[in-house]
């Protein structure tokens, strides 16, 4: 049996970032120390967006803030410290994983005993290798106030994918009771129960946070839903890389 060696691109991923430990400031593991691998591309276009420098090419000169970077050298760096997990971020990294840098980097990571998070918008299902690696997906599928078209941001079938994993946590951006009714719609047409969601205040100040987060706490609790606030904007503001 031959086998082809593998060319430059095998090995690589195109990256916006790779940094910590700093903490998990989201969702389920929310307070885990933690190192983030945030790649670059995204198939969304939220007009809140937190990241746009990992995608927007009309505000942001793309090749100068992705670099396509060996996946030792992302391991390497997202390991340093010794964080319990290391999540996978983006823009939208499950764009990614038909690269075979995708591969090498879930298998360096698993070497290096890190728990495996991927965040994804909920529109690309996971390869069984994706599955295989992470322990845990945090599905975050965007509400009308995030202003994509509905076909785009809402893929039924990508959305049945990933909650057939058993390991996906759907995490909710809301601002209003409004968005709340929302979730709640939109999780019991996908079968995911209450015990699953988390909803998240949106926000990149602490004061933005917590009006929001007051607004929708009230009404999360009674749909049996969790809450998490933004740990990482409370310590470090929308200072980026933290
Ligand atoms: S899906 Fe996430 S990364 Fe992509 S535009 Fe929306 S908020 Fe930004």
């Amino acid at each position: 049996m031959t086998t082809t060696p593998p060319t430059p691109t095998d090995t690589t991923l195109v990256v916006a970032e790779t940094f910590g430990p700093t903490v998990q400031g989201e969702g389920p593991s929310l307070g885990r120390r933690a190192s983030f691998v945030r790649l670059g591309g995204c198939n969304l276009a939220c007009t809140w967006c937190d990241t746009p420098y990992t995608w927007d090419g009309d505000r942001y000169d793309l090749r100068a803030e992705l670099t396509r970077t060996p996946v030792t050298d992302i391991a390497a760096r997202a390991l340093q410290g010794a964080p319990g997990v290391v999540v996978i971020t983006g823009g939208e990294p499950l764009l990614h994983q038909h690269q075979p840098g995708w591969a090498t980097l879930l298998d360096l990571l698993t070497a290096g005993g890190a728990d495996i998070e991927v965040e994804t918008n909920g529109t690309i299902g996971p390869t069984p290798t994706t599955t295989a690696a992470v322990a845990r997906f945090n599905v975050s599928p965007k509400l009308p106030h995030a202003g994509d078209p509905e076909r785009a941001r809402i893929r039924p079938s990508q959305l049945a994918a990933l909650n057939a994993t058993g390991r996906a946590a759907f995490k909710f951006v809301c601002r209003t009771p409004t968005d709340i009714d929302q979730v709640a719609t939109y999780t019991t047409a996908w079968g995911v129960p209450p015990a699953r969601v988390w909803v998240m205040p949106e926000g990149t100040t602490p004061a933005a946070l917590n009006a929001h987060l007051a607004a929708i706490a009230d009404p999360a609790i009674t749909a049996g839903f969790n809450l998490t606030t933004r740990l990482h904007v409370h310590a470090w503001g929308d200072e980026r890389a933290r």
